[in-house]
């Protein structure tokens, strides 16, 4: 059944690697405004899940379809980027040598492709919009500092805060609290939250406990299919994800 309201669609999406099926028929909705957590044993297929929906990988069958009907199936990386999805692999990127506000002024600047240069005249609504983000990732008070003095989890806050200067309807984190303190996961949870109230948030992540504090919906995906959907106490009592992936 098709969902033509529905921010993001996987239709039945199949992708091998010299025959090994690492997506199988995959079928996958994120509502307008949804936080999601995807869970699931190493190989089940949660990269190369956002490997299809961010245009680095082609499924060799099935359909991607963002906001209702546009087709991502056959575009690239750049088209899909600039259609508002955003992506945040594991490890943090930022720049280390530059201030805070210098790292989400750059990335504001490479929002509107002006790369790697701060010499882009900021306005008045852009240093209000740089100041909301810093609250948003909990750096307001830090934005003086270079990035390189962040603590591990900060800079994984700042890296988020780079990627919402893009204004991403869909935001793809890659696991976000993985050598995070147990304060920084627990805010980390309330940050997605947060930034859920204006765009739709999916989340990889293998901490238990930081999924029990975000609440939200869980998949769990393993041989490159769903194995369980729903909330988290539904999917961990699931006897198939104890078996394939928490009673590991
Ligand atoms: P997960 O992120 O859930 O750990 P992956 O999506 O990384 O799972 O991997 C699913 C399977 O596909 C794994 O067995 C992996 O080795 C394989 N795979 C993923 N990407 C590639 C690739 N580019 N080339 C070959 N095999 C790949």
């Amino acid at each position: 059944e098709k969902k033509p309201r529905s921010l993001l669609y996987l239709d039945g999406v199949s992708v091998s690697f010299d025959g090994f099926k690492a997506l199988n028929s995959l079928s996958f909705v994120i509502e307008p405004g949804e936080l999601r957590a995807i869970i699931g044993p190493n190989g089940a297929g949660k990269t190369t899940m956002m490997d299809i929906i961010t245009g680095k990988t082609r499924p060799d069958e099935g359909e991607v379809f963002f906001k209702g009907d546009i087709d991502l199936t056959r575009k690239d990386e750049a088209e899909i980027a600039q259609l508002g999805i955003g992506r945040k692999f594991q490890k943090p990127t930022v720049f280390e040598n530059h201030t805070v506000w210098d790292n989400l002024e750059l990335a504001l600047n490479r929002s509107r492709g002006v790369f790697a240069t701060l010499f882009y005249r900021l306005t008045g609504e852009d240093r209000t919009r740089i100041e909301e983000i810093l609250s948003t990732v909990r750096l307001a008070a830090r934005l003086d500092d270079l990035a390189a003095n962040l603590s591990h989890g900060q800079k994984q806050w700042l890296e988020i805060g780079m990627l919402l200067a893009q204004e991403p309807e869909l935001l793809l984190v890659d696991e976000p609290v993985a050598g995070m303190t147990d304060a920084e996961t627990v805010e980390t949870a309330v940050l997605l939250k947060e930034i859920a109230r204006t765009r739709s948030v999916v989340v990889v992540e293998h901490d238990m406990g930081f999924i029990r504090e975000l609440g939200v919906k869980v998949t769990c995906l393993a041989e490159g299919s769903v194995l369980a959907e729903g909330s988290i106490e539904f999917v961990s009592s699931d006897p198939k994800v104890i078996e394939n992936y928490l009673g590991r």
